[in-house]
Order: structure tokens, then sequence, then C-alpha cells
């Protein structure tokens, strides 16, 4: 074989998913999982672990096992406090965006947050530096705001969510309760992600939206926790 082809695929193998045992483990890195159900990617990085679909299900019987999707963290949930603390940040920069970020430490195995230095900043559009980082540490959520405008992924955030990471949005900043948007960001494929801020279409389909906001925080809390995957307060 071509050494160029054993490069590639040494670089992004393919295997069959186990019918019979279970998947094996895998340094970080990307593999591609064919399976019954489908094809799958598998990331691995130093904060993350994710199956995601790529396929639906193969127009022929295959003799391999089913894949579920998984997304796990090795800090374990995403923290609210950090987020909200980036929250604030974003209000105290209105009108215009700001930018943030969560870094995972794997000497830690543990996020901060840092502020992304403005390059260039508007009520429409923020250019940030990176931060700095340390050897052992990756850039694993990256946040800005829309400041008082709504929260959606932009044209110029398809373009910059390059690589992988979690990526969130905040808008409406103004108002006591930002909403927000999240995504798993794959080498170009985008899927949203649940999270304790949904949009305003999302909070009227609640039917207990209009409790009281401690008691709602709790209710939410419980809910995603259950329903929509890894966050915490
Ligand atoms: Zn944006």
């Amino acid at each position: 074989m071509d050494t160029r082809d054993l490069a590639l695929q040494a670089a992004c193998p393919v295997i069959a998913a186990p019918r019979f045992g279970s998947l094996p483990d895998m340094e970080n890195g990307q593999r591609i999982i064919v399976a019954a159900n489908g094809c799958f990617v598998q990331v691995k990085l130093d904060w993350l672990d994710c199956i995601q679909r790529l396929t639906p299900s193969p127009p022929i019987p295959l003799p391999y096992g089913y894949i579920d999707e998984r997304l796990a963290f090795a800090f374990g949930v995403m923290p609210i406090r950090l987020i909200e603390v980036f929250i604030e940040a974003g209000r105290r920069g209105l009108p215009n965006e700001v930018a943030g970020a969560l870094i995972y430490s794997r000497r830690t195995r543990a996020l901060r947050l840092a502020r992304c230095e403005p390059l260039d900043v508007s009520p429409h559009r923020v250019r940030y530096r990176v931060p700095a980082m340390d050897a052992d540490e990756t850039l694993a959520v990256d946040l800005h705001t829309h400041g008082r405008g709504a929260p959606f992924w932009s044209q110029d955030d398809d373009r910059d969510d390059q690589g992988i990471k979690v990526a969130g949005v905040f808008g409406y900043l103004h108002h006591p309760r930002p909403r927000a948007a999240f995504r798993l960001v794959v080498n170009g494929m985008f899927r949203p992600l649940a999270h304790p801020w949904p949009s305003e279409a999302e909070a009227e389909c609640r039917p207990d939206a209009e409790l009281e906001p401690g008691l709602l925080r709790r209710i939410l809390s419980f809910y995603y926790a259950r329903r929509c995957g890894p966050w915490n307060t």
C-alpha cells in the first residue's frame, strides 16, 4: 500500500462496530466506525469522548454491531457557574459583543474561564485573540455574545467554528434572563446541544415557564440533568 495511504488511514482509521464485544478504547484522535445502523465518527480529546452519526443505516444488512451516539466530557458536567461569570462579563461589555473560552487542563482535569482579548469589537461583531494556554491546556468551549441581539449562528460563526469544540452564543443580555444557543462542533459538522438558557420559542413550549425564578431554576436544573445531558448549577 502507498505509504501516504497508510499515513492517512493511521490518522483516521476505520473500524467495524463489534457485534458481540465492546468497542475498543482509542487514543486521542478520530476514527470512523461502520455499524449495522450507520456510519459514525468517534473523536477523543483530553476533554471529550464523542460518537456522532454521519450517515443513516445502510441499505443492505451489515453483520456488525449497533452504535449509539455518545457525548462525554472529562470534566464531568458543563459548569454553569463559570458560564454565568461570562454572562456578567458580556453584560459589562454591552452594547458590544464579548468573547471568552472555557479551557481544559489535562493536569487538573478542570475548566477555567478565560476572556478573549478583543481586536475589533462592535455590537455586531467581535474579532479576538485566542487566550494563551499552557502546554496541557485545550480550548473546550468557545463562548461569545450577541449583546442585545438574539443568539443565533451567524455566517461568521459558521465560518469561525472549525475543529472540535463546544460553541455557545448568548443574546438578549439586557434582559434579566439571557438566551443562548449551544452546539457541538466536529470538523464542520454542527450538532445543537440542549442547555439551560432556552430560546423564547423553546421556553413557551414549557408549561412551567411562569413559575417564580428560583423554583423554575431548580426544576430546570433537574429537568436538564435528566433530559438534556451534562449541565450543572
Ligand atoms: Zn455570533
